[in-house]
């Protein structure tokens, strides 16, 4: 499983930490991160609703 995010591409509006709190977290620079490797289907609802595609999931 690897669940990750191209911070290169967020954008940082908090949909992946709204919608999966267990698994996204914003850092101080106010891009996503990911906190956990747990939870598949919570990483990939919160993959399937980031709008730049930032979010790997699998
Ligand atoms: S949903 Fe996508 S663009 Fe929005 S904060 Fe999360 S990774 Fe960044």
């Amino acid at each position: 499983m690897s669940i990750s995010v191209n911070k290169d591409l967020c954008i940082g509006c908090g949909a992946c930490a709204a919608l999966c709190p267990s698994g996204f977290a914003m850092n101080a620079d106010g891009k996503a991160e990911a906190v956990s490797q747990e939870g598949l289907d919570c990483a990939q609802n919160a993959s399937s609703s980031c709008p730049v595609q930032a979010i790997t999931a699998e």
